[in-house]
């Protein structure tokens, strides 16, 4: 690290690690992406970036690695890559930013502190739009002087949140997203009665948007991704419905009601074995309604 410059191993070049890999490379930080994908990789060096094939050489050469991956499993098989091991050494940071398990995540982080090396949590909100623009909100869960030691690297993506010690990010960012996929379930089932009266959509979403029922589905995907017919989120249904599970699971295990939140899930599950595996989320919009008779 040589004054701000931060060389940052990013592991997960998808629809997010992409982009925020080049805000990184633009706020000047020296950034390695690397992702099992060939295409993946491809697609960073045609926009501009460093990828490599070489885990190992990736993760030795990092002061920060970023892990941009789908769920917690893939982090723990990355994690445990003899390949990734191979790269680690003392006072490496590493920040799993992808939406995990906040458990896994806490097992992961007293596993990695027993060989000197920092774990912290730091999920993402706001989408592919909000990645490309560095308007992420990033719910940082970590000790203070840890999160102090990266906040040069998070900064260029988003707003930072502290959410606590290490895990509490993951668990605010699947609770966000249980809201989330339960607000759009409600709002696409009330805007086809309101069409169905007769009511223009752009009307009804001009009204909820000044009104009490306003929520993320109404300001941000049914305008811009449904009413748009492109359905192009860019942000997975079945990535959804892993974080309302990761969200369920965790009022479970912390004895806690959650009776809305396990069927607005079911109700997921079934769009997500109708719908292909390419599916984006703001599909279960055109779903409900292709079933209303
Ligand atoms: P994505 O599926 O587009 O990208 C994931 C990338 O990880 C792919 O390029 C894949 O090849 C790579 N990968 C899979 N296994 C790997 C391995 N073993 N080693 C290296 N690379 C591997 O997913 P995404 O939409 O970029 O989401 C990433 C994470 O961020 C997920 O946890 C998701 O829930 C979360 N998230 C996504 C959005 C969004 O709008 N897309 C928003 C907020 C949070």
């Amino acid at each position: 690290m040589t004054g701000d410059t931060t060389t940052v191993a990013f592991i997960g070049l998808g629809n997010m690690g992409i982009p925020m890999a080049l805000q990184l490379i633009a706020a000047g930080h020296r950034v390695a992406g690397y992702d099992v994908s060939a295409d993946a990789r491809a697609a960073l060096v045609t926009q501009g970036g460093i990828a490599s094939d070489n885990l190992t050489e990736v993760v030795a050469g990092a002061d920060i690695v970023i892990l941009m991956l789908p769920n917690s499993d893939i982090v723990t098989q990355v994690t445990s890559d003899p390949e990734f091991q191979a790269g680690l050494h003392a006072d490496l940071f590493v920040i799993d930013m992808g939406s995990s398990e906040p458990m896994v995540t806490r097992a992961l982080a007293e596993h990695l502190a027993g060989i000197g090396i920092t774990l912290i949590d730091a999920p993402v909100s706001g989408g592919v739009r909000g990645a490309a623009s560095g308007t992420l909100t990033i719910m940082v869960g970590g000790s203070g002087p840890a999160v102090d030691r990266v906040q040069n690297v998070l900064t260029p993506l988003g707003r930072i949140v502290r959410t606590g010690p290490v895990g509490s990010g993951h668990v605010v960012k699947a609770l966000n997203n249980l809201l989330s996929a339960t607000h759009l379930w409600a709002t696409s089932e009330a805007m086809l009665v309101g069409e169905r009266f007769g009511v223009d959509p752009k009307v009804m979403l001009d009204v909820l948007n000044g009104s009490s029922g306003r929520s993320g589905s109404t300001e941000n995907k049914w305008p811009n991704f449904i009413l748009s017919e492109t359905y192009d989120s860019g942000f997975g249904l079945r990535l959804m419905l892993k974080d309302m599970r990761i969200a369920n699971a965790l009022a479970v295990e912390l004895g806690v009601p959650n009776e809305l939140g396990d069927f607005a899930a079911e109700r997921w599950a079934d769009a997500a074995e109708d719908l292909p595996s390419t599916a984006d989320h703001t599909e279960i919009a055109h779903w409900i309604a292709s079933r209303a008779h």
